[in-house]
C-alpha cells in the first residue's frame, strides 16, 4: 500500500506513542465485504439505516471515544479499489481515520492486511488493536470503554460476547433436530475483539498460514493455545447480515434517538 492511495490523514504511530505513558489503543474496522447475505446487492456496510450509512453509525461510536481520549486513533481496511465509502462516511469523519485500502478475500485476510498496515505505520508490539466488524453499527462508547478496562491488564485480551439464553439444537441435512446441544457455559461472540498487535499479528499470520478457518480474532489465539477473556456485551450488538437486521437495526436507533430527545 502506498501512502498516497489513503482517503485519510496519515498516521505515525510511533509518534503518537511517544506523547503517552500507556500502550495506544487503536480500533481497527475491517469494511472490505460484499455482504451478499444481506440481498440488498450492495456491501452491508453502505446500506442506509436511519439516515446514515451502517459504517457511519458505526464510526461515530468509536470517534466518541477518541474524542474522550480513550482511544487514540481508528483505521478502516477497504476493499482496493473501493468507491463507495467515501461517498458514505462524511469528509470530517473521514479526516480523523487512516484509511487502508488492504483487504482481501476473506474477513480474516482484511483484519490481517489491516494489521501489517498498521505495523509498518509504527504501532508497537505492545499497542493494542481493537478489531470490529463495520456492520455491527449498534456498539455504544459505553460498551467499548468496559471492553477497554476488562481487558487492558489482560495477559492475553479479550472480546465482547453474550451467554446465550436459547436452547439450542443441531440440525441434520433434512432440516429435523438431530440433538439438544447443552448451552451451560455458551457465549455468542461479539466485536471488538482486543488484543495486543504482536500476538494478534503472529496467531493470525500462522492460523491463516495453517489453512485454519479464522472467524474471528479470539479463534486465532485460541488456536494458539490461549484463552481470551469474555467480556459482557449488550443484546443489540449484533452484526448486521440478514434483510430483517436492518429493520431491527433502525428500532433499536430510534429508540435510542427518542430516548436522548433526538432525532437520528
Ligand atoms: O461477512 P461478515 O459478516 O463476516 O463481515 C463482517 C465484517 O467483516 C464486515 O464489516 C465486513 O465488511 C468485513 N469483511 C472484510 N473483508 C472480507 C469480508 C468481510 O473486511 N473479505
Amino acid at each position: 500500500m502506498e501512502p498516497d492511495s489513503r482517503i485519510g490523514r496519515m498516521s505515525d504511530w510511533s509518534t503518537l506513542r511517544a506523547t503517552h505513558r500507556r500502550p495506544l489503543r487503536v480500533a481497527l474496522l475491517p469494511c472490505a465485504g460484499r455482504g451478499e447475505r444481506a440481498g440488498g446487492g450492495r456491501p452491508k456496510q453502505y446500506v442506509e439505516v436511519s439516515g446514515r450509512s451502517v459504517v457511519h453509525w458505526t464510526l461515530l461510536a468509536f470517534d466518541e471515544l477518541v474524542g474522550q481520549g480513550q482511544l487514540d486513533g481508528v483505521a478502516v481496511v477497504l476493499s482496493p479499489g473501493d468507491e463507495e465509502f467515501v461517498q458514505a462516511v462524511p469528509p470530517a469523519l473521514r479526516e480523523r481515520l487512516q484509511v487502508m485500502p488492504v483487504g482481501g478475500a476473506t474477513r480474516a485476510h482484511s483484519v490481517w492486511g489491516g494489521l501489517q498496515a498498521l505495523a509498518r505505520e509504527g504501532l508497537g508490539e505492545t499497542d493494542w488493536v481493537l478489531v470490529h466488524d463495520a456492520a455491527r453499527c449498534l456498539i455504544e462508547p459505553a460498551e467499548l470503554l468496559r471492553l477497554i478496562v476488562a481487558c487492558e491488564g489482560d495477559a492475553v485480551g479479550g472480546l465482547l460476547a453474550c451467554p446465550v439464553p436459547d436452547t439450542l439444537k443441531r440440525a441434520d441435512a433434512l432440516g429435523r433436530v438431530q440433538d439438544t446441544v447443552p448451552r451451560d457455559h455458551l457465549w455468542a461472540a461479539q466485536t471488538p475483539q482486543m488484543f495486543r498487535l504482536g500476538l494478534l499479528r503472529d496467531v493470525l499470520g500462522r492460523a491463516l498460514q495453517a489453512g485454519i478457518p479464522v472467524t474471528d480474532e479470539a479463534g486465532a489465539v485460541e488456536w494458539a493455545g490461549q484463552a481470551p477473556k469474555l467480556v459482557a456485551g449488550p443484546a443489540d450488538n449484533f452484526k448486521l447480515t440478514y434483510p430483517d437486521d436492518f429493520r431491527r437495526a433502525a428500532e433499536v436507533l430510534a429508540r435510542r434517538s427518542t430516548s436522548i430527545g433526538t432525532t437520528p
